[in-house]
């Protein structure tokens, strides 16, 4: 093995964000953020990535820190966070994804009803805010934990995975988007993190409840802007995109988007 092989094989590490809540950034040029939330008798992985067609580095990785049974949970079916799914879905791990996420391995779906997970210490909420990023989106909630302080039954979330929701250090992608609701959505998320709270981005630094409202504010100037290029513009909406408050590509997609009544 070469050192370069060496260097895109190095294994995953995992970092504690706080109480239960763990995360990794694996796979290449736009790390990818993979969840861990361990409980007494219970752990959910969120979004395991590609893995390169080879999980057993996050499964070291993963096994580095706990020996409990492990749920998967995807926020969104894009393949850079769940081509591994298959795999793990083959070892027996149990997957939860949105209804509509197009995760042929899921065991237990998502739809409009929140799903709630003791993992023994600490309580997970997987939950559909609304669309976004794609048609089904999920956030994942890490709530409680006997060094929290919270009084039995307050279950605001400590840490909130959010998938391609929420974006740091890159602009968002519009290609499935629905930047309508997505708006709406990043403001559920805003009011659902608790003061303190971490929240998790696909890709990129974790970040917290003002970020999120910043990204918000962002997302909708660039969609009143595009609305209005497409209003005014019939011909060429595109000439708006260097005032759409995001890269070319990244404008292009959203302009691309809307227009196809989204
Ligand atoms: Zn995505």
């Amino acid at each position: 093995m070469s050192g370069d092989d060496a260097a895109s094989a190095a294994a995953p590490v995992f970092v504690r964000l706080g109480g239960h809540a763990f995360m990794a950034a694996v796979d290449g040029v736009a790390p990818l953020n993979v969840g861990l939330v361990v409980g007494a008798h219970h752990a959910v992985l969120v979004d395991p990535g590609s893995a390169d067609g080879d999980v057993e580095p996050l499964l070291a990785a993963v096994a580095a820190i706990t020996e409990a049974p492990l749920t998967v949970v995807c926020t969104h079916g894009h393949a850079d966070h769940t081509g591994a799914v298959p795999t793990l879905a083959a070892r027996g791990a149990e997957i939860i994804a949105h209804r509509d996420a197009g995760v042929a391995e899921a065991t237990r779906t998502v739809g409009d009803e929140p799903l709630r997970l003791d993992l023994g210490g600490v309580v997970v909420h997987v939950e559909h805010l609304g669309r976004g990023h794609t048609a089904a989106d999920l956030v994942i909630g890490v709530a409680g934990g006997e060094d929290s302080g919270e009084a039995a039954g307050d279950e605001v979330p400590d840490v909130l995975f959010c998938g391609d929701l929420v974006r740091e250090g890159t602009d968002p992608r519009f290609r499935d988007s629905y930047p309508q609701d997505w708006v709406r959505t990043l403001g559920r998320i805003r009011a659902a993190a608790g003061e303190g709270a971490i929240v998790v981005p696909g890709h990129g630094r974790p970040v917290d409840a003002e970020f999120v409202a910043a990204m918000r504010r962002r997302m909708q100037q660039g969609h009143q802007l595009s609305r209005d290029a497409i209003r005014e513009a019939v011909g060429d909406a595109t000439k708006a995109i260097p005032i759409i408050p995001y890269g070319p590509e990244e404008s292009r997609e959203l302009i691309t988007r809307m227009r196809s009544g989204h």
